[in-house]
């Protein structure tokens, strides 16, 4: 059954310099581990088709569907802080563009489908491990309503690869608004490639930010555009303790999309200190610093547009700042508000900050679940058991109590419209690290899929109480909790 996938490429259309066309590798023995049909179905491929083993083999990158243009694409970016002027795709293959039901272009990539002229030293190839972990992941925080590349499918390769031991190879198939980067102007500019820089904004405003072209300065209403879209980004990750693990310049879209899920992970007990990432020796990309090192990756961007941001260098830079100097206040609000709806207030009011900071406080002091926590107080309004046996400071959580159920007694709305926007904003099922990696080690050691299979699912509906369920709410027992994630 051949394998219709609506190709419509644009990236391609850029000069060669963008990127370096060549074929995925094709592998041993393709198989099919899972496949998203209801995202096949919203970008126009018949899931059938893609289940196919012709379909498999696309998915493997053993064939090259028609349509297809494949290519590596080219980026440089901060890692850790260091400027490294050239990245770029190392195993990963776009196969082009379509455009979805809802009009949304997006590519398809593969990721880990062989060496390219990027991949210096590596092997080109992913372990099936991290691939698992970013199909749950990314597709738990786009059910979350995060902006988020998604997952098409995951498949292995029948080959092994070596990662200080040996591991089973498979392909994910990423699904993103675009892969445009901070680290590809960077790449551009670094190179003094001007031109270049110029197309990739042009190209990148027409593709993402189609408003800014009829600003007076489209390039600095494009900045704009995407401080405030990370800004708003990295509000919605912290609101669900949400850890990146790895924002590097060349891990930061700029669509607004979460991207290149590491060693990613959802915080536990609350505190802002967290650090899962085995690479993040510094805490550099710890919880709390997220907002910070988000700026830090757009002045970055800025820097890169600087010649077409004003009239003469003194405009410029007074222009980027003033875009860069944007960011905390629409964090600070993104964020208030996420944390507003997190303790069931509809309306703002003088002293909201201090009351949910003072919240956060408490669940600091106490070491208490940061997920759990937010759950249970929308029950508190009835009855506050389950709340109050997270604490251990009860005269403190109790001081507080009376603080919040006053301040929700000025609330417009009945106290039933606070309980629904508590539970629409605070997920019951969050990816839980211990069951991520209970999950891949299932499947990686005892090709069992079955937890993978039925943890996606629960993390597909993360709104949806159920008592049945109550597993994969819980947190982790002390023994059960992860400490370090690997990428
Ligand atoms: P990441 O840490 O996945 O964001 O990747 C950083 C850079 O290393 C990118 O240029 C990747 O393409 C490259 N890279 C990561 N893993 C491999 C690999 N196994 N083979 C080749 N390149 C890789
Ligand atoms: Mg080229
Ligand atoms: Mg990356």
């Amino acid at each position: 059954m051949s394998v219709r996938i609506p190709f419509d490429n644009s990236y391609a259309r850029l000069p060669d310099r963008f990127y370096a066309r060549l074929d995925p590798t094709p592998v041993e023995a393709p198989r099919l581990v899972k496949l998203n049909a209801g995202l096949a179905a919203e970008l126009g491929i018949d899931p059938d088709e893609l289940a196919s083993p012709d379909g498999v083999a696309v998915l493997a990158g053993s064939q090259v569907p028609p349509g297809a243009e494949p290519m590596a694409l080219a980026y440089a970016g901060h890692q850790f802080g260091y400027f490294v002027p050239q990245l770029g795709d190392g195993r990963a293959c776009l196969l082009g563009e379509v455009v979805g039901r809802d009009g949304i272009r997006r590519d398809i990539q593969l990721k880990g489908s062989g060496q390219t002229p990027f991949s210096r030293a590596g092997d080109g190839r992913a372990a099936l491990g991290p691939v698992l972990r970013e199909y749950l992941i990314s597709e738990a925080m786009a059910a979350l309503g995060i902006r988020t590349t998604r997952t098409l499918a995951a498949v292995t390769t029948g080959e092994s690869v070596w990662r200080e031991t040996r591991l089973p190879g498979a392909v994910l198939t990423r699904v993103a608004a675009s892969h445009i980067r901070v680290g590809t102007f960077q790449y551009f500019a670094a190179r003094g490639d001007a031109e270049a820089v110029r197309m990739l904004a042009d190209y990148a405003i027409a593709r993402h930010y189609p408003d800014a072209a009829r600003a007076d300065n489209r390039y600095l209403a494009f900045l704009d555009a995407v401080v405030a879209a990370q800004a708003d980004l990295v509000a919605r990750w912290l609101a669900v303790g949400f850890i990146h693990g790895v924002m590097n310049t060349d891990n930061c879209s700029i669509t607004g999309e979460t991207i290149d899920y590491g060693p990613c992970a959802f915080m536990d007990a609350y505190d802002p200190a967290t650090v899962f990432s085995s690479i993040d020796h510094a805490g550099r990309y710890a919880y709390g610093n997220q907002p910070r090192i988000a700026q830090w990756n757009l002045a970055r961007l800025a820097e890169t547009l600087l010649p077409l941001l004003g009239d003469g260098e003194a405009a410029a830079l007074e222009a980027a700042k003033d875009s860069l100097t944007a960011f905390a206040p629409r964090f600070q609000d993104a964020y208030l508000a996420g944390l507003r709806r997190k303790i069931g207030l509809a309306t703002a009011r003088e002293g909201d900050e201090a009351l949910v900071q003072d919240f956060l406080t408490r669940l600091a002091e106490d070491g208490v679940d940061f997920t759990l926590a937010f759950r249970a107080l929308a029950d508190a309004m009835q009855d506050d058991a389950a709340l109050v046996a997270l604490f251990a400071d009860r005269a403190a959580l109790d001081a507080w109590l009376a603080r919040w159920r006053s301040r929700l007694a000025a609330e417009p709305g009945a106290p039933e419209t606070a309980r629904a926007l508590m539970q629409a904003a605070n997920p019951a099922f969050i990816p839980r690290n211990h069951l991520v990696e209970a999950a891949l080690a299932a499947a990686v050691e005892h090709q069992d899929y079955g937890p993978f299979e039925t943890l996606l699912s629960v993390l597909s509906r993360p709104w949806h109480d159920d008592p049945a369920l109550a597993a994969y709410a819980r947190a982790p027992r002390e023994e059960e909790r992860v400490q370090q994630t690997f990428c």
